[in-house]
């Protein structure tokens, strides 16, 4: 748990945002900035900057943050497919250092990836 993460804040119900879905592991809510019709994020509640501060301490969140993705996915609507994306640094373009899985899609194609995070 980090105090300033804004990721840790939106977990902790300190900042609002527009849930998706929610148990005591991860945290589904919608993109502010969406890059398609559909875009949320899903997040460890878990302070973990990203991939590489991942280890196998980790393995079950990671696990479930994947894991509830079709599902979660579904519900929003997206039954013909999804792209997920995790950032990763620098090179990576991350914007916000707590990991997160962007889920994205929507009822057209999406373009090959220059719009999206
Ligand atoms: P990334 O480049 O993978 O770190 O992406 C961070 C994402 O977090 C961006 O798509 C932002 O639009 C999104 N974001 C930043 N602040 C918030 C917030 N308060 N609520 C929802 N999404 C946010
Ligand atoms: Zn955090």
């Amino acid at each position: 748990m980090s105090q300033d993460c804004i990721f840790c804040r939106i977990a902790r119900g300190e900042i609002p945002s527009r849930k998706v879905y929610e148990d005591e592991d991860v945290l589904a809510f919608h993109d502010i900035n969406p890059a398609a019709p559909v875009h949320f994020l899903i997040i460890p509640k878990v302070h973990v900057v990203n991939l590489y501060d991942a280890d196998m301490a980790h393995q079950a969140v990671l696990g479930k943050v994947l894991g509830m993705a079709g599902q979660l996915a579904r519900e929003q609507g997206l039954t013909d497919g999804f792209r997920t994306i995790i950032n990763n640094g620098r090179v990576g373009r991350q914007e916000v250092y707590h990991l997160h899985m962007h889920v994205l899609g929507g009822p057209d194609p999406l373009r090959s990836g220059l719009n999206t995070p």
